[in-house]
């Protein structure tokens, strides 16, 4: 299948990442003409270029989402380029490797992760809305992730929190916009083998402890979740918005898994 995102202008944010740039690739594929950020210019840029060089229509632009002035120039590039935004994936996150439990967690790390994967996201629904709606309507896509619906033993007690309020917050957008032709839902990866992960659980011993967990006995893959989000940001979802997605290999319902 092709052309699903054909004549949207999309805004994806983490691009030079797992998800973002397989997002980017994809959305590209699908039509779509983007406007791609990231604060690591070096891997945004190189993200970016590999997308143009595959035939697809975007721009890099420097963006901290946790720096409003940023999240702004973002979205009036998407109008400014392209003349309008539909599309809105606010995928930019982090995992701090000092982020731990409730005593342990610096309030330097719990403010950095707030601010970039809770407020960042934010950020980016304030300015799109404005946008979508100039633009008849559009479809936000905000990543949460499994843990803002499971608890772990293994904590990250600041990430696991930035992620329970996008999960809220998307919810609560929905509803509020849903006569306006823009859907907002937030979409929940499993743990996957990206370099956000992968960094973190830098042991086979960690990562077992993860694994038996999983029905399907692996991690997923950045390409995984992209298909999720295409399929939000597409017309195919449109009688889809205030959903927790799940993209999970199963590890949401499973109480004992394969042997
Ligand atoms: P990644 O680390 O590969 O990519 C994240 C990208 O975000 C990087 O390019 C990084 O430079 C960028 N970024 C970080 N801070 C930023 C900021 N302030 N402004 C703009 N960009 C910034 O991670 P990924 O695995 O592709 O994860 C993408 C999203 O998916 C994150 O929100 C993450 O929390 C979420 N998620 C990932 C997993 C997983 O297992 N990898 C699981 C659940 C949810």
């Amino acid at each position: 299948m092709s052309g699903r995102l054909e004549g949207k202008v999309a805004v994806i944010t983490g691009v030079g990442g797992g998800i973002g740039y397989q997002a980017a690739s994809l959305f590209a594929q699908e039509g779509a003409k983007l406007v791609c950020a990231d604060v690591n210019d070096q891997a945004g840029k190189a993200a970016v270029a590999k997308v143009v060089a595959a035939g697809g229509e975007a721009v890099y632009v420097h963006c901290d989402v946790s720096k409003e002035f940023d999240v702004k120039a973002m979205v009036a590039t998407a109008e400014e380029k392209f003349g309008k935004l539909n599309i809105m994936f606010n995928n930019a996150g982090i995992m701090h490797p000092k982020d731990d439990n409730a005593e342990t967690t610096e309030e330097s790390v719990w403010d950095m992760t707030m601010n970039i994967n809770l407020k960042g996201v934010w950020f980016g629904c304030k300015h799109a809305i404005p946008a979508m709606r100039r633009a008849g309507g559009g479809s936000i896509i905000n990543t949460a992730s499994f843990v803002a619906v499971m608890g772990a033993a293994t904590p990250q007690l600041a990430y696991t929190a930035s992620k329970g309020g996008v999960l809220a917050m998307s919810r609560e957008l929905a509803i509020v916009h849903a006569r306006e032709n823009i859907r907002v839902n937030a979409i929940c990866p499993g743990p996957l083998h990206t370099p956000l992960l992968m960094d973190f659980l830098n042991t086979e011993e960690k990562k077992e402890r993860r694994l038996v967990h999983l029905p399907m006995g692996r991690f997923g893959e950045a390409i995984e979740i992209a298909q999720g989000a295409l399929f939000l940001a597409s017309d195919d979802a449109s009688y889809v918005t205030g959903t927790d997605f799940m993209v999970d290999g199963g590890l949401r319902a499973a109480y004992v898994t394969p042997v």
